[in-house]
């Protein structure tokens, strides 16, 4: 049951959100659940395929534009639309479609166990004709560059001929919407057709990208089980096949539709040259094949990946989903990364941000840690452009990553909330800190971790300053809340740069340890000095993380608890999102957050605090947060478990697990959010299993939500498979190959090994 997200709805607002929800993709190629052979006129919609990072440079208009302002953003681009399909019955051409005739049965689904998405149809034409329809769609995780769709039409009660039109067009726009900040504005058409050519075998569409001068090119081929009369029209951008085939009532047809895509991103200047090798070598494979391949894939991925809930399918089902789709959006080379919407849509323009490293990356950290490396890698081929930015900036060194970027360069306009968040160089650094606690891979340490991490203490460094009696302060930066703006000592980002800043200095002392030099060499390379170091250290030590003694809390920053807190009560329910009905300099005046922040900072680096000031803190800031982003929920669902309100935790996860199957921000039909699926996991396994990854081992502290009967996962730490079940009070882990792991639960040090599996109580 819980493998698969079915529909029965064609409702055209429904329609228009499952566009995203049933999208399929594999990192590289992301189509949206478009019908192939689209709805009625009047239905919204957002036709649109993606590759990753494939996008164009575009200006960005400013009323006042000072200096170190972007003049240009990149933008991900819907590329050529190789999904049409469209059936007619009958000598006199009936069109199928939903919107005419009579519908006899539909559903789609999306099936998580197979990789693939479906459609089936009963429909019954205007003139009375019946045909049954099936559609499938693979966009192949064994194949980077292959889309494939299959038709199987089913003449029911008429015996007469059919016609299948598919074509490939290269005639698109991107969506834009000027009211929506989360949405681009301006002008959608950036891709131009440059060449185009057709055969009886294949055809093929080049688009080239206005501005960055990328190409992509889509070569499509078609395979029956019945021969069929075929005509190929070529209409400038647009490339249409038309088969005719003899139907014969209660003989079913199959049709495929094969879709190759390459960019020059990827695949260099000879795109056609580089399509037709791979169409020779994907023109043997069977649709069943590919299918199997598919499935295969998705086995593999789920043993490793799999979360189980007993006793709750609807959340069963939404936990499955949220994986499926990071899975499905995960980039996998050094130009891609995870967009905010992954490949689902076109909302934040395909842009990457903050949300992989510190909500999508652990996901993969600790059961895939090979894509995980992949994301950080990604990072390091964009540090010369951060280094850049931090000069543009005013920084004589280190690196500043970009707020929302695709190849590296920053895209945020509006700086309070954008390039101000600084903190993303920090959560950058954590993220590659993580990647050694789980992996030990001190190899990568040396190819690029330590230099990311260098680069960014250096920005540190430099942007924050001693002052007369020892502190290390860090002024004019935002922290993750959005609602307040451009202050100083921010606790989220101080905790941060205090983590880089230490880390650092003790990844550098461990490879000066290992191999004198081995660390000579790279520190040759990086020009990085000894005395540097030291003042890391002394730096780190000195940084100052706010704290109220009245309150007991960590203030989000210096001047957060002077201004009034915002009447949260009687704000009237239409004007939430706040972000869309006031000014931001009315929300950066009240005490009033979007989004967790210093509750966020109390998750990933829980010994900084007391459990006592974590509560407080808790508490007061859970009165004044409006979830108005949908990175927060799943932050206060795993620090309510950490404090033991399990009500509260399980009330915030249903909150996050099904926020876009349920569609509960109103903005699911411009993608799906990507950090709110990781959120997901993460509620899971560092929430109600208080999972966290330390330098000592891994440690656990599980509970278990009172609706539920029992719950298991599977983790990877240090190459090692996991299980963990927790059930009947007790949790129970096993490793399922490998040498033992210390492993700690509830404080308490066990070994784990092969032959025995560690059984505990769980701690009230
Ligand atoms: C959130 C940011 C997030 C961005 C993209 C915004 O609404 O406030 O934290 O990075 O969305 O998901």
């Amino acid at each position: 049951m819980s493998w698969k997200v079915s529909s029965q709805s064609v409702k055209d607002t429904d329609l228009l959100n499952e566009e995203s929800l049933f999208f399929v993709g594999n990192g590289y190629i992301g189509v949206r659940g478009n019908f192939e052979e689209s709805y009625g006129p009047s239905y919204p919609t957002i036709r649109g395929t993606y590759l990753n990072a494939f996008h164009d440079i575009i200006d960005i208009p400013y009323g006042e534009k000072l200096y170190g302002f972007p003049s240009t953003q990149q933008k991900m681009l819907n590329v050529i639309d190789s999904q049409t399909i469209v059936v007619l019955v009958g000598e006199d051409q009936e069109k199928f479609t939903i919107t005419e005739g009579e519908l006899l049965s539909y559903e789609r689904h999306l099936h998580m166990d197979k990789g693939t998405s479906e459609r089936v149809v009963h429909w019954k034409s205007p003139r009375g004709r019946e045909v049954k329809l099936r559609f499938e769609r693979v966009v192949s995780f064994v194949h980077r560059e292959l889309f494939a769709t299959r038709v199987i039409v089913e003449p029911v009660n008429f015996t007469d001929s059919i016609t299948i039109v598919s074509t490939i067009d290269g005639d698109v726009t991107n969506f834009s919407d000027a009211n929506d900040p989360r949405v681009a504005g301006g002008e959608g058409k950036r891709l131009h057709t440059v060449e185009s050519s057709a055969n009886e075998d294949y055809g093929y569409v080049i688009n080239e990208a206005e501005t960055s001068k990328l190409k992509t090119a889509c070569l499509s081929y078609h395979q029956a089980d019945q021969s069929s009369n075929t005509t190929v029209n070529e209409k400038g951008s647009c490339i249409e096949y038309i088969h005719h085939f003899e139907g014969k009532a209660g003989e079913p047809l199959t049709f495929s539709k094969w879709n190759i895509y390459v960019d020059t991103l990827r695949h260099g200047e000879s795109l056609v040259g580089e399509a037709t090798t791979l169409r020779e070598r994907f023109r043997s494979i069977t649709f069943e094949e590919l299918q199997q391949s598919q499935k295969n894939y998705m086995d593999t991925f789920w043993r490793k990946s799999d979360v189980e809930i007993d006793g709750d399918t609807y959340l069963q089902e939404g936990i499955r989903f949220n994986l499926f789709h990071l899975l499905q959006s995960v980039g996998r080379d050094k130009h891609s990364n995870i967009s905010a919407k992954g490949l689902s849509g076109e909302g934040y323009e395909g842009h990457y941000f903050w949300d992989t490293e510190i909500y999508m990356f652990p996901v993969f950290l600790m059961t895939n840690p090979e894509l995980a490396k992949q994301l950080l890698i990604y990072r390091y081929s964009i540090l010369d452009n951060a280094k850049a930015r931090a000069r543009e900036m005013g920084h004589k060194q280190g690196a500043l990553f970009p707020w929302r970027t695709i190849s590296g360069d920053e895209c945020s306009s509006f700086f309070p909330a954008g390039t101000a968040q600084y903190h993303i160089s920090a959560d950058i650094a954590y993220s590659y800190i993580q990647y050694v606690h789980a992996t030990e891979d001190m190899h990568f340490v040396k190819e690029y971790g330590l230099e990311v991490l260098v680069e960014t203490a250096r920005l540190w460094m430099d942007m924050g300053h001693f002052t007369k009696d020892g502190q290390f302060l860090i002024n004019n930066v935002t922290g993750p809340d959005e609602y307040t703006c451009v202050i100083n000592n921010n606790y989220y980002t101080n905790a941060m740069v205090k983590h880089n800043l230490a880390w650092v200095a003790k990844l550098a002392h461990r490879l000066q340890d290992d191999d004198q030099r081995v660390y000579q060499q790279l520190a040759k390379k990086i020009g990085l000095k000894d005395e540097e170091i030291q003042q890391w250290e002394q730096a780190a030590e000195a940084v100052l993380l706010p704290y109220d003694e009245a309150l007991g809390i960590n203030p989000q920053d210096d001047s957060f608890l002077q201004k009034e807190v915002w009447d949260l009560e009687s704000t009237p329910k239409e004007n939430f999102p706040l972000l869309l009905n006031y000014h931001p300099l009315t929300l950066y005046r009240y005490q009033v957050c979007k989004q967790a922040d210093t509750v966020l900072a109390h998750f990933l680096l829980e010994d900084d605090q007391s459990l006592e000031t974590i509560r407080q803190s808790y508490k007061y800031y859970e009165g004044i947060t409006t979830h108005d982003s949908s990175l927060s929920t799943c932050i206060f669902s795993i620090m309510a478990a950490k404090l033991g309100e399990m009500d509260k935790a399980y009330n915030y996860f249903i909150e996050t697990a099904r926020l876009d199957l349920d569609n509960t921000h109103g903005n699911t039909k411009d993608g799906l959010h990507m950090a709110n699926m990781g959120g997901t996991w993460m509620s899971i396994v560092f929430g109600f299993a208080g999972l966290r990854i330390k330098e000592d081992g891994l440690h656990l502290n599980p509970k278990m939500p009172s609706d539920w009967n029992r719950y298991a996962f599977h983790i990877q730490y240090r190459k090692q498979p996991i299980f963990v079940e927790v059930q009947n009070d007790k949790v129970k882990l096993t490793l399922q190959e490998g040498e033992d792991v210390p492993i700690y639960v509830n404080e308490e040090g066990y070994t784990l090994s092969v032959e025995k599996a560690v059984e505990v109580g769980m701690s009230k």
